[in-house]
């Protein structure tokens, strides 16, 4: 089902409608309707893997491996351990009763919350859409998914298979841009999650406040990185890399940007490049793991960046096939435009500071990051970067990871978002936790 205003019989008031009215018949609440339907959605991930691996190719040249990784087997994870932990979270919490209002019991329970809207990116098209909508299902929910218009391929791949898997009652696929997310924004949902710039998160949440909707907003903005003096700066560049590289650059929690401390930054350079070169070749535009730039908007605008410092490796793009090669700036200033706004791009600047005051200083000057990385061996840097910061997420030796391990909640903080999700945390995101009394008449 591919619906935009103009070509949808019912319009967009009617999907929404149609979505309510299935909800209200109670349908959704059962534990066995949420497993149902969550295993629905994991046949839709297995047996259509090769339509999606294909989609996410076409749009963002993501490797089959890479699909899989951080799109597909990443959202049947966060699915599997829901399913597997589902009927525990959902089961009502007792809570103490005061001794004044006894005899008495008191519960907490999770009532679902009605339909829900999931508006995603494009720089992870697949899970972004769907791992959200595992939690919205799990609490018992319908929900509008409006896929990211700037991965078409993913998009329609989404549209066409996601009603014909789970039911066109349970989940409509709106696809589209501004006058569609626009026309969806007018509706009253009952919860709104947003994945994607600050920008459009204000316009999002701004248009909730009129249904008094609450909202989850995932954002993105600069995730520092910190490296002390003592730490194995071959790990360091090999990980930093990793994470920096992946989906060439376009992740929420990419590492932005790196505060060397001390004398680390030059050799830190000398070994993001061999890890650059271990990672993608000689040639990073030969490499079937490389990606490309979603287009030519993003591409112009990382470009421009190039110049910003002191080439340690890469550098080289092609506008034709949108490649830009993974690379790192050196004797970056503070006040370069790469140091501005969120890269989200496979370019990595590499700035000095004096001291681990420097750098702290330097991370709270700015807005409160999605994540906080640091490589460090010291027990007492680890301890004040974590009470002198504030992040969506603080991670020692690993960047990016900690978003694909589903106890821990995935959210940003001040500017980089409001609101977590995955496993039980999506439960809480996607449900009202109802307090319920029970007192004996007599
Ligand atoms: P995008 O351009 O695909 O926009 C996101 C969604 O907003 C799309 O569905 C789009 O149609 C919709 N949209 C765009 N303009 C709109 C408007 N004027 N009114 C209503 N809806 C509109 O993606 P993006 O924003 O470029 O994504 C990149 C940003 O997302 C980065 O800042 C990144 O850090 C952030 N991000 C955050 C997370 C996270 O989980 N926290 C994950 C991925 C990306």
């Amino acid at each position: 089902m591919n619906l935009t205003i103009e070509d949808t019989p019912e319009g967009i008031p009617g999907v929404v409608a149609r979505l309510r009215a299935e909800f209200a018949t109670g349908r959704t609440r059962p534990l066995a309707w949420r497993l149902d339907r969550l295993a629905a959605l994991r046949a839709l991930l297995t047996e259509q893997a090769e339509v999606f691996q294909q989609a996410l190719h076409a749009d963002l040249g993501k490797s089959a491996t890479e699909a899989h990784r951080t799109e597909i087997g990443f959202t049947l994870n966060e699915l599997d351990h829901t399913v597997a932990h589902l009927e525990e979270w959902l089961r009502p919490k007792p809570a103490a009763v005061p001794e004044f209002f006894r005899p008495a019991e008191a519960r907490v329970v999770r009532d679902p919350l009605g339909v829900v809207l999931i508006i995603a990116p494009w720089n992870y098209p697949l899970q972004l859409a769907l791992a959200p909508l595992v939690g919205a299902l799990a609490a018992g929910n319908t929900a509008v998914v409006k896929p990211s218009e700037l991965a078409p391929a993913t998009s329609a791949a989404i549209a066409e298979l996601l009603p014909r898997y789970l039911g066109a009652e349970t989940v409509a696929v709106v696809e589209g841009a501004v006058p569609e997310t626009t026309a969806l924004l007018e509706q009253r949902f009952d919860h709104i999650f947003y994945t994607g710039n600050g920008a459009v998160g204000r316009i999002v949440m701004a248009a909730a406040a009129k249904h008094l909707t609450p909202v989850t907003l995932e954002l993105g903005g600069k995730s520092p990185v910190v490296v002390e003096p003592g730490a194995d700066l071959a790990v360091t560049a090999r990980r930093l890399a990793r994470g920096k590289f992946l989906n060439a650059g376009q992740t929420c929690v990419a590492p932005d940007y790196v505060l060397a401390i001390g004398d680390t930054a030059a050799e830190l350079e000398k070994e993001l490049a061999a890890a650059v070169g271990e990672l993608f070749g000689d040639d990073p535009s030969l490499s079937t793991d490389y990606g490309r730039i979603v287009n030519e908007r993003h591409f112009d605008r990382l470009a421009a960046l190039l110049g910003d410092g002191r080439t340690v490796t890469g550098g080289g793009h092609d506008r034709a096939t949108r490649f830009l090669a993974p690379t790192v700036l050196a004797d970056v200033a503070p006040t370069a435009p790469v140091m501005q706004a969120e890269i989200f791009g496979p370019i990595l600047p590499v700035l000095t500071v004096p001291d681990l005051d420097a750098a702290i200083a330097f991370i709270n000057e700015r807005d409160k990051p999605l994540a906080l990385y640091a490589f460090t061996e010291s027990p007492e840097s680890k301890r004040r970067l974590a009470e002198e910061t504030s992040s969506g997420a603080l991670s020692f030796g690993l960047p990016v990871s900690h978003l694909a391990m589903p106890e821990l909640p995935f959210g940003g903080v001040g500017e980089s978002g409001m609101g977590r999700y995955h496993g039980e945390y999506s439960i809480d995101t996607f449900s009202h936790s109802k307090a319920v009394v029970d007192k004996p008449l007599a």
